[in-house]
C-alpha cells in the first residue's frame, strides 16, 4: 500500500507554490503575521492569495468555487487560516469541502507544551475522512441518523501513517530516534463493531512494522490525558474522537493559540491552525499567532525544509521563553508583535 511520507521527498524542479487562504476573522490576522516569518527565512517560494469563507459567501452567494478549488490544485499545498460558519441550513462546510475533494486523510495534530505543561510531547493521528463526518445523515420529522463509517482501508492508512511518524518523528531533543514511539490506538471497541474493526486493522499494520502499541478506549483516554497527559508519545484514532481529544489537548498545554495542524493526502496537504475564525477577538490584534506559524513550519517539514522548519521552532520556543506572547498566554503583545519578535529571532539566529 501507498502512504504518503512525513517528509514529502517528491523531486521538484520549480519553487515551491502555495495556495493562501486566510479565510475569515483572525485567520486575516495570523496569516499574515506567519508569513512574515517565512519571508524572513528567504526561501523561492509563490504563494498564490485565494479569497474562500464565510467573507466571499456574504459578498457572492458561495464559500468556495470550482474556480478555487482549481487554484488550489494548482499549487503545491493548502495554507489556511479559519472561516467563520455561515448562517446557511444548507451550508457545508468549506474545509470537509477541501479535504474530501484533495482526500487528506491523515490529521496531524503534535501536543507540545511550550511554557505550561512543558513536559507534554505528543502527537495526535486523527482519521479525517470518515467516521461520523462521513456526511452521511439522513433527516426525518422526529429523528435525524448520522452515518458512522469505518472501512479497512481507511484505517488502514491513517494506521501505516501513524507507524511512519512512529519511526520518523524525532524525540524531544531533536536527535533522530533509535526506537519508535509508542502508539496508543483509541478507540470504542466495547460498544461499537466500527470502532473493532478500526482497532485491529490498526493492531495488524503496528505488528507488520514493528511498532509497540496499546489500546485504549476513548473515555478511558480522555480521563488519563488530563491526570497524566506526559505518558503519551503517539496516539491514533477515529475522526470524531481525534476532534474531540485534540482541543481538550490544546487546553493541557495552553490553549488553541498554539496548536498546530497538518491534513496530509498521497499528493496535496493544508496546513492550518487547530483554532476557529474566534469572532470575538477578531480585528483587534489579539489573536495568537503561535499556531499559524507552527502550521507554516509543520507545511515546511513536509516539503523537505526540516532546516528551515526547525529554525521556526527555535525561534518560537526563544520568543515565547522571553515571555513575548498575545494575552490568552498571560502577556500583552500585539499579534504582529510577537510575530515580529519571532522574525527577528530567525534573523539573528
Ligand atoms: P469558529 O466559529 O470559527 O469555530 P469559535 O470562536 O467558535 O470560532 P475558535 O476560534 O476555535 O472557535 O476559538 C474559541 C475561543 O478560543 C475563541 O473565542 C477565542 O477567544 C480563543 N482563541 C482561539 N484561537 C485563538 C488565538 N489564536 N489566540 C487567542 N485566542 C484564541
Amino acid at each position: 500500500m501507498k502512504t504518503a511520507k512525513v517528509v514529502n521527498s517528491m523531486n521538484r524542479v520549480n519553487p515551491m507554490k502555495i495556495a493562501v487562504a486566510s479565510g475569515d476573522g483572525i485567520g486575516k490576522e495570523v496569516i499574515p503575521a506567519a508569513l512574515q516569518v517565512l519571508d524572513a527565512l528567504s526561501l523561492n517560494i509563490e504563494k498564490v492569495p485565494v479569497e474562500i469563507g464565510y467573507g466571499k459567501w456574504k459578498r457572492t452567494g458561495k464559500a468556495i468555487t470550482n474556480d478555487d478549488l482549481d487554484l488550489l490544485r494548482s499549487c503545491d499545498c493548502t495554507f489556511f487560516g479559519a472561516i467563520t460558519t455561515p448562517p446557511d441550513p444548507d451550508y457545508k462546510s468549506v474545509l470537509v469541502r477541501i479535504r474530501q475533494e484533495f482526500d487528506l486523510y491523515a490529521n496531524i495534530r503534535p501536543v507540545k507544551g511550550i511554557g505550561k505543561g512543558k513536559n507534554i510531547n505528543f502527537t495526535i493521528v486523527r482519521e479525517n475522512t470518515e467516521g461520523m463526518y462521513s456526511g452521511i445523515e439522513q433527516v426525518f420529522p422526529d429523528a435525524v441518523h448520522s452515518t458512522r463509517v469505518i472501512t479497512h482501508k481507511g484505517s488502514e492508512r491513517i494506521a501505516e501513517y501513524a507507524c511512519l511518524l512512529a519511526r520518523e518523528d524525532k524525540d524531544k531533543e531533536g536527535d533522530r530516534r533509535t526506537h519508535p514511539k509508542r502508539l496508543t490506538i483509541v478507540h470504542k471497541a466495547n460498544i461499537l463493531k466500527s470502532c473493532n474493526l478500526f482497532r485491529e486493522v490498526c493492531i495488524s499494520v503496528a505488528d507488520k512494522h514493528k511498532v509497540p502499541w496499546e489500546d485504549m478506549l476513548v473515555d478511558a483516554t480522555a480521563h488519563r490525558m488530563v491526570l497524566d497527559p506526559e505518558r503519551f508519545e503517539l496516539i491514533v484514532t477515529t475522526n470524531l474522537f481525534g476532534d474531540i481529544l485534540s482541543d481538550m489537548a490544546a487546553a493541557l498545554i495552553g490553549g488553541l493559540g498554539l496548536c498546530a495542524s497538518a491534513n496530509i493526502g498521497e499528493n496535496y496537504a493544508l496546513f492550518e491552525p487547530v483554532h476557529g475564525s474566534a469572532p470575538d477577538i477578531a480585528g483587534k490584534g489579539l489573536a495568537n499567532p503561535i499556531a499559524a506559524i507552527l502550521s507554516l513550519a509543520m507545511m515546511l517539514k513536509w516539503y523537505g525544509k526540516t532546516k528551515e522548519s526547525d529554525a521556526v521552532h527555535d525561534a518560537v520556543a526563544h520568543v515565547t521563553a522571553a515571555g513575548i506572547t498575545t494575552p490568552d498566554l498571560g502577556g500583552r503583545c500585539s499579534t504582529m508583535k510577537v510575530a515580529d519578535a519571532v522574525t527577528a529571532a530567525i534573523e539573528t539566529r
